[in-house]
């Protein structure tokens, strides 16, 4: 079967008004339309023939059939319902494409994709961050998370230690992952143009580099201390309930100087403040 290509400013268009549609905005719709970008993603996420790639948000299905060409089985979760008849059309015949309709935040994902997979997204900018930490949960078998977000996040999520962005997201981000920023992507390649520059970021999913306990008592830690960042240390933890004596001491313990900011912690010194934190004896 003969497909048009979708990932071109004058398919797109004419797409929208056969369906009487328009991007919608809450919706974070913006629909790639560079063939160019759509190959670079595939390629960054090195895809090959038979792997199985999870899409959130395939829109009219611009980035989905890139993925179904170079060969994937795509399982797509797109939660506008006006959708489903667009992609019914737009990618009729490729019989290695599953499309689900809800909401990626509230489907069970483990459930969707028991075996080894791949995501690949161009997501909506307005849940770009509970989308990546959803995916970065520790029961997922997915080995690669390659995703459209805004340049700022892409920045956050690869920040190091003792830069003014570095925080929580950065944390969770390369506590699962190698994270990089791979390509930037200019407004234009979009329809219709988002008002910042995006990036495309490859995370490679891999064993945290350092063993923590309890995950969600580190995570309350590092959001703790992230969430007042100006402060030192000893100060932005009591926010979270420790008592200043206890932080006194685990940070004498993990050998953390109580006049640091959470923003110059590396992950390990983390690791180890969570653990020494949780420890009665301390
Ligand atoms: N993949 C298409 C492309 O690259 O042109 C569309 C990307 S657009 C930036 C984001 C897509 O995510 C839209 O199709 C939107 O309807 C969908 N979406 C928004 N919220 C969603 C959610 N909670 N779950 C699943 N899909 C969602």
């Amino acid at each position: 079967m003969f497909h048009p290509l979708i990932a071109d400013p004058s398919a797109t268009r004419h797409i929208l008004r056969k369906f009487k549609l328009r991007a919608v905005k809450g919706l974070g719709q913006n629909f790639l339309i560079d063939a160019d970008i759509v190959r670079q993603i595939i390629d960054a996420a090195q895809i090959e023939s038979g792997d199985e790639v999870l899409e959130i948000g395939p829109g009219i299905g611009t980035l989905t059939q890139g993925l179904l060409e170079a060969g994937a089985h795509v399982t797509a979760v797109e939660l506008d319902k006006k959708l489903p008849a667009v992609l019914k059309e737009t990618l009729e015949g490729y019989e290695n494409f599953r499309l689900v309709e809800g909401d990626i935040l509230k489907i069970d994902i483990a459930a969707l994709m028991p075996r080894r997979f791949k995501v690949v997204a161009n997501l909506p900018y307005y849940i770009t961050t509970q989308i990546l930490l959803t995916l970065l949960e520790k029961n997922l078998s997915v080995t690669k998370v390659v995703t459209m977000v805004q340049r700022e996040v892409a920045e956050r999520m690869t920040a190091l230690p003792g830069s003014k962005i570095y925080g929580a997201l950065s944390i969770a981000v390369q506590f699962r992952s190698e994270a990089r920023i791979a390509f930037e992507v200019p407004p234009k390649s979009f329809l219709p143009p988002p008002e910042v520059t995006s990036a495309v970021v490859v995370c490679d999913i891999r064993k945290p580099p350092f063993e923590v306990v309890d995950e969600n008592f580190f995570i309350k830690v590092v959001r703790a201390a992230f969430a007042q960042r100006r402060k030192t240390l000893p100060n932005s933890l009591t926010g979270a309930g420790f008592s200043r004596e206890k932080i006194l001491s685990a940070l004498e313990i993990s050998g953390i100087d109580g006049s640091r900011r959470a923003e110059t912690l590396s992950l390990e010194e983390f690791a180890n403040l969570s653990a020494t934190l949780q420890n009665k004896n301390s």
